[in-house]
């Protein structure tokens, strides 16, 4: 039997401009860049990674950054919020900081007892900060000038709007997650990750939220395996539940197959090797642009098309 599923992996979005998109990822919440990449499959547009320090499966949020696209708005069958871990007793310090950089907050509230600090990123995405005792000692470092002792570790978690939660908590509960049961309308599914991070999804039926795809919209949620032979294995599984699995898919970093779950949203599952240090080495991840080796011939076009960022 397959073992369970140990958490999220990376969680990819669509954002507007990649410039504001870095300003903000790294210089605001103060993730590091771990990867200046392509859309494997449009490869004059930008593929951006940011997560913690350690560049862990758990903590990498991904961007496409589209030119033009429509501002997105939440729809049910997506991921529509981003929760992000930090160590008990930091929300005040997330508070001022935003405040002091201009980004409008909501008030803290507490959700099955984590204390939540809501805002939106600069294309309209939901992010929650999330004090989350279990990450206290969970090292890492804070880019942008946010100090280290309360620096995003990861992912708490993230949550999906639904037509109806039934067949999306049936597939959790088949995927090793346990439910935590319901508040405030959210009822909640935890995973045991080796890392603590990523390990919470709400799912919240809204059958009338009738949003669209766009600039500031989750396009897939990734989750952990450790290796191949796990991932043939879920293929395996998840093929025999009925849903339509792609066959595996190189992303360099990771190796991925995704379905769409009946709730609409669209899953992967991502394997924790090779890791972001498989091109360059761990001290320089983001610093130069990374192609896959079947573009390397098409180098210098590639660079002239994509839009200007300045990382550092
Ligand atoms: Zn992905």
């Amino acid at each position: 039997m397959a073992e369970s599923i140990k958490g999220l992996h990376h969680i990819t979005a669509v954002s507007g401009p990649p410039q504001e998109n870095f300003n903000f990822y790294r210089n605001k919440l103060g993730l590091r860049f771990i990867k200046k990449t392509i859309n494997f499959d449009d490869p004059f547009t930008y593929h951006l990674y940011y997560g913690n320090h350690h560049a862990e499966p758990g903590s990498a949020i991904t961007f496409f950054p589209w030119q033009h696209v429509v501002d997105g708005q939440p729809n049910k069958g997506e991921a529509t919020a981003v929760q992000y871990a930090v160590p008990g007793g930091s929300l005040e310090y997330w508070q001022k900081r935003f405040k002091k950089k201009g980004i409008e907050t909501g008030e803290i509230y507490t959700r099955f007892g984590f204390e939540h600090l809501p805002l939106t990123d600069n294309d309209g995405m939901k992010i929650e900060i999330v004090a989350d005792a279990d990450v206290n000692d969970k090292e890492t470092v804070g880019y942008g000038g946010v100090d280290d002792k309360h620096a995003i570790r990861g992912f708490f978690g993230t949550t999906l709007s639904l037509p109806d939660i039934g067949r999306t908590g049936e597939l959790l509960t088949e995927m090793g997650w346990k439910s935590e049961g319901n508040e405030h309308g959210l009822s909640r599914y935890s995973s045991e990750p080796d890392s603590r991070l990523g390990r919470y999804v709400d799912l919240k039926a809204e059958p009338n939220l009738n949003g669209r795809f766009g600039r500031g919209s989750i396009h897939h949620i990734a989750f952990r395996v450790p290796d191949d032979k796990a991932q043939a294995e879920w293929s395996e599984k998840i093929r025999k539940m009925g849903f339509q699995v792609t066959p595996v898919k190189n992303r360099d970093y990771f190796r991925s197959i995704y379905f769409r779950e009946a709730g609409g949203v669209l899953f992967e599952i991502a394997t924790d090797i090779p890791g972001f240090d498989v091109d360059e080495p761990f001290e320089q991840l983001g610093e130069s642009l990374k192609l896959p080796s079947w573009y390397e011939k098409h180098r210098d076009e590639i660079e002239a098309r994509l839009p200007k960022l300045k990382t550092d």
